[in-house]
């Protein structure tokens, strides 16, 4: 923008030229009225610039630790997948690994069956299965794999309670992280980065232990034999999960993950989302009993006594109260926080809850929203995933290609060696 004596010129938006523009918008209406433009111009050159950033650092968040069905059901996710995750590559299967990606020698192997890499049509048609099964999930549950049992989930969980138990709960990590240095606190601080390096390696070593077996890799490890790519993999694991969920957490969801980029496009407003009943909730203000009025505006109170749990517990720092908001995962640690408050002040749990936008208008049962799941959206994703599975299993080679592929085989012997 431009102001050279009386004249006042600016780059048109549309036509990308100076100087006054008669070109009309899409609605009609003239780009520019020259009164409004000098006065507008005018007033933007007195004013002092101002500074877009385009990144903004972290906020700490510090996550209250919470009890409650849907806190149960999270860590119960986290156990069985790190069960199998840790587990499964020390499972044998006919002397030899359970469980391997040999690229060495260019074969998969998964229990009985042994892919080659004219099989990876399979591979290719089990991954296309695990994409439609969490479009239907989606569809149908909205955020919940985000909330209990994706990876970033899952370690940021795990990572959160070695935080609680090396440095206290909520209230005394901030004041710690507000205190300056002392022996204490440098303590407490190598204390949980050791920790958190310890289990983030382990998941480094187990990861490659999936391509390499994982008996040769230990001894490898410990006498610090590894190969150059092992080496490679594994310190480039251990430190995106040591990154991730120790530094990163909510970031990583907020603005890496692509999954919570696209997932909106399987959203729809039968879709289970985590809502705050506005009806029920409004006009909130903090106070112990639980309904009544506020003598001071005469206004009869909602069941919400503004004490912020859903906001303390939020592993993302929000606030569940203003609506829907896309850094939401879907955890349901704040259900569980207000159910808690909701049974101190003797009202029925729910004001935050799994609901659907269509239920909360509508003042739908839940019979209603179990209806509504079998909608057009779901029975389509249910129809593609039946549809696949099928044409799968029913090709006409498949059956003895798998009986071939489970014959036992001898050990192999690893191509590096
Ligand atoms: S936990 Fe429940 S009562 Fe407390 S602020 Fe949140 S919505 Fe309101
Ligand atoms: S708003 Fe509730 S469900 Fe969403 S991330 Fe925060 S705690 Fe989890």
């Amino acid at each position: 923008m431009k102001n050279s004596g009386s004249e006042v010129r600016r780059v048109c938006p549309a036509h990308h030229h100076t100087g006054w523009c008669l070109g009309k918008t899409s609605e009609g209406a003239a780009l520019f009225r020259p009164e409004v433009a000098n006065r507008d111009v005018a007033k933007m050159n007195n004013a002092p610039p101002t500074v877009i950033k385009m990144y903004a650092a972290r906020e700490e968040i510090y996550p209250r630790e919470i009890s409650g069905r849907y806190a149960t059901l999270r860590w119960a996710c986290v156990w069985l997948t790190q069960a199998v995750f840790y587990g499964l590559p020390w499972l044998n299967w006919n002397g030899r690994q359970a469980v391997l990606f040999d690229l060495g020698t260019r074969k998969f192997y998964i229990f009985g069956i042994v892919l080659w890499p004219q099989d990876f049509i399979y591979l290719a048609v089990l991954l296309i299965l695990c994409a439609y099964f969490l479009f239907l999930l989606t569809a149908v549950a909205g955020r919940v794999w985000c909330g209990f049992a994706c990876p970033q989930t899952v370690y940021t969980e795990i990572f959160m309670w070695i935080e609680r138990k090396i440095e206290g709960p909520r209230s005394t990590r901030i004041r710690i992280d507000k205190q300056p240095w002392s022996a204490n606190k440098i303590f407490q601080k190598l204390t949980k980065h050791a920790a958190w390096s310890a289990v983030a390696c382990w998941t480094g070593l187990t990861f490659v232990g999936y391509f390499t077996p994982i008996v040769f890799l230990q001894h490898e490890v410990l006498s610090l034999t590894l190969g150059p790519w092992e080496w490679f993999w594994i310190l480039f694991y251990t430190f995106a999960t040591y990154g991730n969920a120790g530094w990163m957490r909510e970031q990583v969801c907020k603005y890496m993950c692509p999954y919570a980029r696209f997932q909106s496009a399987m959203f729809d407003k039968d879709t289970l989302i985590i809502t705050y009943d506005q009806e029920r909730g409004e006009p909130r203000n903090a106070r112990s009993r639980k309904k009544g009025t506020d003598h001071a505006t005469d206004t009869v109170l909602g069941d919400c006594i503004d004490c912020s749990m859903c906001l303390q517990v939020c592993p993302t720092g929000i606030d569940i109260r203003k609506g829907l908001q896309y850094d939401c995962i879907g955890c349901a640690a704040c259900v569980d926080a207000c159910n808690k408050v909701m049974d101190k002040i003797g009202t029925a749990r729910g004001l935050i809850r799994y609901s659907t936008e269509n239920a909360l208008k509508n003042h739908l049962s839940i019979e209603q929203i179990k209806k509504q799941a079998m909608r057009p959206r779901v029975l389509i994703y249910s129809g593609l995933l039946l549809l696949i599975i099928t044409a799968f299993f029913m090709r006409p080679n498949f059956a003895q290609a798998a009986q071939a592929r489970c014959h036992p085989r001898p050990w192999f012997t690893r191509a590096r060696s």
